[in-house]
């Protein structure tokens, strides 16, 4: 096997692990201990976070997929085989959300990023026919200011043309490129047709504890 297939073995098997919620944090005080290496999903309302959250745990109903964006407002909590803690932040963008919505949104979030010393990587979902809108590149700055390392991954990619896709992924890379603590690699996933779901898992497996 070659490394890269090994990696990808590696995950495989630590997300058909089981993988349970701990709790759902609405305020900083709910946030739990920081103990498992941790990796954080973050996103636009109706990017496709729960979705993928399902797909790379193998479950239909771990996150919840909702059409109703913008609902969550926790920070919900998933131990994976007290190897990994999946943290999913709640949606921004949401049109009808209102200013102090958005200022309770920065609070929660940004207390977290700033507070996690074993946060290991936050996953930014992008959905990739939209490609990176104003509040995606408002989350960068985010990230980048609570010094997070964070890589960027496309949704949705079922739904685009290979030409399609090669394009939005060269205009995401070349704002990422401008952004000091994103991780070069974008990763293309959908998780309707399961693209990039292994890649994904890979990655993350590879900054799991041990
Ligand atoms: P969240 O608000 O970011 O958690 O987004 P959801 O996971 O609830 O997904 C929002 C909508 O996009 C739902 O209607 C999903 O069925 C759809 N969706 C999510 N992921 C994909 C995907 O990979 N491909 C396609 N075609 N649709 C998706």
């Amino acid at each position: 096997m070659d490394v890269l297939e090994e990696a990808k073995e590696k995950g495989r098997l630590l997300f058909a692990k089981p993988c349970e919620f701990v709790l759902g944090a609405a305020t900083v005080d709910g946030i739990p201990a920081a103990e498992l290496s941790e990796i954080a999903f973050a996103g636009r309302s109706n990017v496709g976070k729960s979705s993928l959250v399902n797909a790379l745990t193998g479950r239909k109903t771990l996150a919840r997929v909702s059409d109703t964006p913008g609902r969550t407002r926790q920070i919900n909590f998933f131990r994976l085989d007290n190897r990994l803690m999946l943290a999913d932040l709640p949606g921004y963008g949401f049109a009808r959300a209102s200013k102090s919505d958005s200022a309770r949104w920065t609070e929660l979030v940004f207390a977290y990023l700033r507070g996690r010393p074993n946060l290991r990587r936050a996953i930014l979902l992008i959905d990739s026919r939209r490609g990176l809108l104003k509040n995606d590149i408002e989350a960068m700055e985010l990230l980048d200011r609570a010094a997070v390392s964070y890589q960027l991954v496309l949704t949705k990619a079922d739904k685009l043309k290979p030409n399609e896709l090669d394009a939005v992924e060269s205009r995401v890379a070349a704002e990422s490129v401008r952004h000091g603590a994103a991780h070069p690699e974008l990763i293309a996933t959908s998780s309707v047709s399961g693209q990039g779901i292994p890649e994904l898992r890979a990655e993350l497996a590879a900054l799991a504890s041990t």
